[in-house]
């Protein structure tokens, strides 16, 4: 027989997982309710247009990690590797910005990449992340920032390091891309062959290169925080003011790019201080000219998206709880042939009582349930056999102490309830 495998560079949350997928989730959902943003959900896949206009046909994404598809009318499609372009592809097309509290959104879910797969990084991954459309103002900047360093510490986790930088506008771009390119010439020949590219067409991404020899040469190179014109030095400086109100902990960091070609002024990256090499658990920046490319009006954006397959491995590193792992809260042992159609009667109330209830019928045994039971972990038992249908009774076991007391049946969910909070 044929076995089957999943797709190269993909992978099943199994169950014995989820539970952690879960509390990541709920808790990126509890942190969008104290910052009120709401979500937008996006399909999966967009015109491959939408991508190549906005994140830039510079960029690794769209030269060669997309994965672009046409459908059955010829139409050039694409699953979506990141999702700021669709969010705002729809902020435009539904007319977001006139429609109240609609700027401040937020997404979860699966974004592809054909890269090459190694530990950490897969073709289908999944990813959260917040966009804030509509204001240039230094205060959302820094709340944006501020959601995500919560949302951190909400999970638990403790190691990590808010760091952020100022990439500028066109405005003082244009300088800062000269002294790089004459910075860069003089060492073309030390730089790998993409940087090469890039310096002719987007020489600050050489600077993000992770290429060794590309770093070690990048660290010398000029810092963009010398080149900013007086506007984007004041709104920085805000932000770092905001930031220290806030009592939010942060380090400068010149070096930081963001990969895409849309950003513009603020970029930042939370990076987790105990891991190595991949270290980064969320990148974020404004984008100014994004909504504009997209046929929308001339206004900026600011968000951050970050993934869950490391954040995970973090949280794992730091031995955090996760919450508990879904088990039933009652075991329902059935003895006998007569007993069962009131087993199923009681099943199905515990339910409607909201007391969730798992039963086995394929297990016929006294002892082969009680085993399943504790293996399960549960906490209560309910015991119907011949004699307490008889009396119309059932035993309520409690496994952590093994005590146990008879109950009248119309008393079940009452004994439950009651001994839930002893
Ligand atoms: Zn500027
Ligand atoms: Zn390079």
């Amino acid at each position: 027989m044929k076995k089957y495998k999943v797709p190269r560079g993909t992978f099943d949350i199994l169950p014995e997982e989820s539970f952690k997928w879960q509390y990541i989730t709920k808790t990126f959902r509890q942190t969008t309710q104290l910052f009120n943003y709401r979500e937008i959900v996006t399909p999966i896949f967009e015109n491959s247009e939408i991508f190549e206009r906005s994140v830039g046909d510079t960029s690794d994404i769209v030269e060669k990690e997309m994965y672009k598809f046409q459908d059955k009318k010829g139409r050039e499609l694409a699953l979506r590797p990141e999702g700021t372009a669709p969010v705002v592809r729809s902020f435009v097309e539904n007319g977001l910005h006139l429609k109240p509290n609609s700027a401040k959104l937020y997404y979860l879910g699966p974004m592809f990449r054909y890269d090459r797969p190694q530990k950490g990084r897969y073709r289908q991954f999944y990813q959260y992340g917040i966009e804030n459309i509509g204001s240039e103002n230094p205060f959302i900047d820094a709340e944006v920032i501020a959601f995500a360093f919560h949302f951190l510490k909400e999970l638990g986790l403790q190691n990590f390091e808010l760091q952020i930088n100022s990439i500028g506008c066109e405005n003082c771009t244009k300088e800062y891309d000269i002294a790089l390119k004459k910075y860069f010439s003089k060492h073309l020949n030390e730089l790998c062959s993409d940087c090469k590219t890039r310096l002719e067409k987007n020489p600050k991404r050489v600077l993000d290169c992770k290429v060794k020899n590309c770093k070690t040469i990048a660290k010398d190179a000029p810092s963009m925080l010398d080149y900013l014109d007086e506007d984007c030095k004041t709104h920085f400086s805000a932000i770092q003011k905001y930031l220290s109100e806030m009592q939010i902990p942060f380090v400068i960091n010149p070096k930081i790019v963001r990969g895409l070609d849309y950003y513009a002024q603020t970029a930042f990256e939370i990076i987790d201080t105990n891991l190595g090499a991949q270290n980064t658990l969320i990148g974020g920046g404004r984008y100014s000219k994004l909504v504009q490319q997209l046929g929308g009006a001339n206004i900026s954006g600011i968000g951050f998206a970050g993934g869950f397959e490391r954040l995970l491995l973090s949280l794992e590193n730091e031995n955090i709880i996760f919450g508990m792992e879904q088990k039933p809260e009652v075991y329902f042992v059935n003895l006998g042939e007569n007993t069962k159609y009131e087993s199923v009667k009681i099943i199905s109330n515990l339910r409607k009582n909201g007391i969730s209830c798992e039963f086995n019928p394929d297990k016929i045994s006294m002892n082969a349930q009680m085993k399943e039971a504790n293996k399960k972990g549960v906490k209560f038992c309910l015991i119907l056999g011949e004699n307490e249908l008889k009396n119309n009774e059932i035993i309520l076991k409690n496994m952590f102490t093994s005590e146990q007391q008879n109950v009248k049946r119309d008393k079940i969910i009452e004994a439950i309830i009651t001994s839930k909070k002893s």
